[in-house]
C-alpha cells in the first residue's frame, strides 16, 4: 500500500516477490526512517489458519510509525493485509509441529530527496516465508553474554520501544562479537546507566525466583513484546506473581550466586519461550539449572505453542482467523 500526505493511503495490490527499485535519494537510505512487525501464521488440524494477537502487532506498528515520524495504518488495513497474502495461497502455511509462514509487515520513507525532515511519501508492504522449528532436534537452552559495552537503543524518550531497523542495526555488532566469544546472544542493559536489564537483540528475557514470583525488566526503553504480555498472563494464571520493574545485572547474578534466580528465559515471536543455559558478562560466567531447561519455562512454551497451534483452547481471545 502507498501512502502521500496528499492522498493518504491507496493502491491496496498484491504483487508477485520480486526487487525493489529504489532512487539513490530515497530518504530511507539516508536516514533510516523505517519500521517493521514480525509474525507468524499457523496452521491448525482442521485445515485454517490463524495468527497470534495481530491487533497488538498492529496497535505496535502505530506506535513505531508515529515515533519514527511515519504515518499511521489502520489495525483493518494491517490485519487486512496479512489476511489478504495468506488467501493468495493457503499452502503456503507449512504443515507440521512448530511450522509456520513468517509474516514481515514493513514501512519505509520512499519520497526521494536529501534535506532531513519526515518524509512525504511511504510504502506498507509485507512479505512471508515459511519457517521450520527454531530448535531443529528440539529446544536447546541458549548462552548469553551481557553486554557492557554497547546498547541498542537509547534511554526512555529514544526509540528502544519502536520496531525500528536503526535498533537492530546498532545490535549487529555487539551480537557478532558475542558469537565470536562463543555466545548464541547478547543481552543488552539500559543506555542511560548499564546498570539493568533490558532485552536480547530480539527477544524479551525473564527470570524466575524460588518464591514464585516472575521478573522482567518494565517497559519505557525496550520493546513491547507480545509474548511478553503472554507469558506475564499464564505465569498469573498459574499462580505466580508477575513483578515488572527494574532489574539490576549485580542483583541477578547474585541470585544465580545463592540460588535463588531457579530460571531464566528469552521469550519472542520467532523462537516462542527459549530457556537460558548460561550467562556471562565481562566478570561473571554462570551456568543455570545445570544447563537444562527450566520446568516452568518449558511449560509456558507448551502452553503458548498449544494456544497457536489450536491444540489448547484459546482461553483469552488471542488467535485470529486469518483464511
Ligand atoms: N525485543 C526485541 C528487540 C524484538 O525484536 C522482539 C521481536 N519482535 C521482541 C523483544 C519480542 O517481541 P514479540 O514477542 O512481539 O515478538
Amino acid at each position: 500500500i502507498s501512502w502521500t500526505a496528499a492522498d493518504g493511503w491507496k493502491d491496496r495490490r498484491i504483487e508477485k516477490y520480486g526487487p525493489l527499485q529504489l532512487d539513490p535519494a530515497t530518504a530511507v537510505l539516508h536516514y533510516a526512517q523505517e519500521i517493521f512487525e514480525g509474525l507468524k501464521a499457523y496452521k491448525h488440524a482442521d485445515g485454517s489458519v490463524w495468527t497470534f494477537r495481530p491487533d497488538e502487532n498492529a496497535r505496535r506498528f502505530a506506535r513505531s510509525a508515529h515515533r519514527l515520524a511515519l504515518p499511521a495504518l489502520s489495525v483493518d488495513d494491517f490485519i487486512g493485509s496479512l489476511a489478504a497474502l495468506v488467501r493468495t495461497d493457503i499452502e503456503w502455511v507449512p504443515d507440521g509441529e512448530d511450522s509456520s509462514l513468517y509474516l514481515r509487515p514493513f514501512m519505509y520513507a520512499s519520497e526521494v530527496f536529501l534535506g532531513v525532515r519526515p518524509s512525504t511519501e511511504a510504502e506498507y508492504i509485507v512479505i512471508a516465508s515459511p519457517v521450520g522449528p527454531y530448535f531443529s532436534g528440539g529446544v536447546q537452552p541458549v548462552s548469553i553474554y551481557v553486554s557492557e559495552q554497547y546498547h541498542r537503543a537509547g534511554p526512555p524518550g529514544g526509540t528502544g520501544d519502536a520496531k525500528f531497523g536503526g535498533n537492530y542495526a546498532a545490535s549487529l555488532l555487539p551480537q557478532l562479537q558475542a558469537q565470536q566469544e562463543g555466545f548464541d546472544q547478547v543481552c543488552f542493559l539500559d543506555a542511560a546507566s548499564s546498570t539493568y536489564l533490558e532485552e536480547l537483540g530480539g527477544m524479551n528475557v525473564f527470570l524466575v525466583t524460588d518464591d514464585q514470583k516472575i521478573h522482567t525488566p518494565e517497559l519505557g526503553s525496550i520493546l513491547e513484546g507480545i509474548t511478553r504480555a503472554s507469558v506475564l498472563q499464564l505465569a498469573a494464571d498459574r499462580g505466580y506473581e508477575v513483578v515488572e520493574r527494574r532489574i539490576p545485572l549485580s542483583e541477578v547474578v547474585a541470585g544465580l550466586e545463592s540460588g535463588r534466580v531457579t530460571e531464566f528465559f528469552a521469550c519472542g515471536t520467532a523462537a516462542v519461550v527459549t530457556p537460558v543455559g548460561r550467562l556471562a558478562g565481562s566478570s561473571f560466567d554462570h551456568e543455570l539449572n545445570g544447563g537444562k531447561p527450566g520446568e516452568l519455562t518449558m511449560a509456558l512454551r507448551q502452553e503458548l505453542t498449544d494456544i497457536q497451534y489450536g491444540r489448547a483452547a484459546d482461553r483469552h481471545g488471542w488467535m485470529r482467523r486469518l483464511a
